[in-house]
């Protein structure tokens, strides 16, 4: 099984990944940070891949399709995974198809309005521990300082308000095609991303049992 997580910048993808990996037992792949990874080790696709992310555009689709392919080849996506921020374009919709076809494959499309988008991304606040908070909705205790490991909370560089209208575009332009793509297919269904954490949880397993068997 593969769920792939639908949804503009700021719809809550991650978050819901990580309960949902939680859920199934499935592993939550994350193109941006695979990429954010390359870019912190300073390797040769991170240095290319940085000028893309810094400026709210997309990394090539050759580099993204290739981390992929190599990502979902390891043992723990044996069972099912679960893509957040893949496939962003229609080529790595189709290369992911290309790579494995015969996997079962569900899209949830988590969707949020532009002008919530852009108050979400700009009040974000990420620790390099992987958690993330929200200076409104999801203070943690201690002003900047990461619940889970005590690290200190940066705003990510692309959560600028600039950078965020660029993502927003492109988003609307390369990645939203995907909702008619697979619509055609078959496998998508959208919930409302407006709504508190768990309840969007709640909407999207529920949805997801006519593809998994619960226990
Ligand atoms: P994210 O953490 O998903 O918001 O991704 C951060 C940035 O990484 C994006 O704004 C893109 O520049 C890049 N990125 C992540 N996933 C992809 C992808 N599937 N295709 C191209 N670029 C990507």
């Amino acid at each position: 099984m593969r769920i792939i997580l639908l949804g503009p910048p700021g719809s809550g993808k991650g978050t819901q990944g990580d309960l949902l990996g939680e859920h199934y037992g499935f592993p939550r792949i994350s193109t941006g940070d695979l990429l954010r990874a390359e870019v912190g080790a300073g390797t040769p696709v991170g240095l290319e891949a940085k000028k893309a992310m810094d400026s709210g555009g997309l990394v090539d689709d050759d580099v993204v399709n290739e981390m992929i392919r190599r990502r979902i080849g390891r043992n723990d996506c044996g069972k099912g995974y679960i893509l957040d921020g893949f496939p962003r374009t229609i080529p790595q919709a189709e290369q992911l198809n290309a790579i494995n076809s015969k996997r079962e494959e569900v899209v949830a499309d988590i969707r949020v309005a532009d002008e919530r988008l852009v108050e979400r991304l700009s009040a974000r606040r990420v620790c390099s521990c992987g958690a993330v908070f929200h200076a409104i909705n999801r203070r943690p205790q201690i002003e900047d300082v990461c619940d889970a490991c005590g690290g200190r909370l940066i705003r990510r560089g692309d959560d600028s308000p600039e950078v965020i209208r660029e993502r927003l575009r492109v988003y609307h332009e390369l990645t939203e095609p995907l909702i008619v793509f697979y619509r055609q297919k078959g496998n998508y269904f959208s919930v409302n991303g407006e709504a508190d954490v768990q309840t969007v949880f709640a909407a999207i397993r529920s949805k997801l049992k006519d593809w998994i068997l619960e226990n």
